[in-house]
């Protein structure tokens, strides 16, 4: 199956067909992220934390001993990222809020986001703690992140030793943020549905200018008779 899908690629129509496909979902995945940005400033609004403030900084160095959350490398050797907890799309619809806003290293960040693509997660209820779930004994095959997880703990019993604890401060992290965890549940119930619209949406629409604006250029580089 592999070699098959290979192929395809190789192709350079569907090639060409691939990067406009992917294109437009960027586009639409970012007004995504726009949208939650401006709601994450909305709500927080009157919370006692500020997201950019130095109090919050502060509190996520002492609380995570400024090592990644996930694979525990120290941050001041290592390239660090902002990290959603909640991924910020439609499928995770995270905020930039306290309480979901840690800082990882490079690696873990791009790892996760298999996780926080997958519309249906398997392993556990929210992206982080499914990412954190692939101890090597709960995916049908070795997936990447199993893989991934064996690479930076290769003894089984410490691997799922140290995933867990990770969860578990992670998730005592999470309660420090009472503000957050009250408007969650309601988040991640109605919103996946509104963000999907919102995704098919802007796709349509960049679509049909696309489409419009090429038949300008089209017509408009005919030459006169
Ligand atoms: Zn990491
Ligand atoms: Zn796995």
């Amino acid at each position: 199956m592999a070699s098959w899908g290979q192929k395809r690629l190789k192709d350079p129509i569907l090639k060409l067909r691939s990067a406009t496909r992917r294109a437009k979902s960027d586009v639409a995945n970012k007004l995504i992220s726009m949208f939650l940005h401006e709601l994450s400033r909305k709500i927080s609004q009157s919370w006692s934390v500020k997201v950019d403030g130095e109090e919050y900084g502060n509190l996520v160095r002492k609380w995570f001993n400024t090592q990644c959350p996930y694979c525990c490398c120290d941050l001041t050797n290592t390239e660090s990222v902002i990290e959603h907890l909640d991924g910020m799309n439609r499928y995770r619809v995270g905020l930039h809020v306290p309480g979901n806003v840690l800082m990882a290293c490079r690696r873990c960040n791009s790892e996760k986001r298999r996780d926080d693509s997958l519309r249906v997660l398997l392993l556990a209820q929210s992206g982080w703690e499914s990412f954190l779930s692939h101890d090597g004994t709960r995916c049908v095959t070795l997936c990447r992140t199993c893989r991934y997880w064996r690479s930076i703990w290769n003894d089984d019993i410490e691997r799922r030793l140290r995933l867990n604890e990770n969860l578990q401060r992670i998730r005592s992290f999470r309660s420090g943020f009472p503000e957050l965890l009250q408007v969650l549940p309601s988040f991640t119930q109605t919103h996946p549905e509104l963000l999907g619209k919102l995704y098919s949406d802007c796709q349509t629409f960049a679509e049909m200018e696309t489409k419009s604006l090429l038949e300008r250029v089209d017509s408009g580089s005919k030459p006169q008779s």
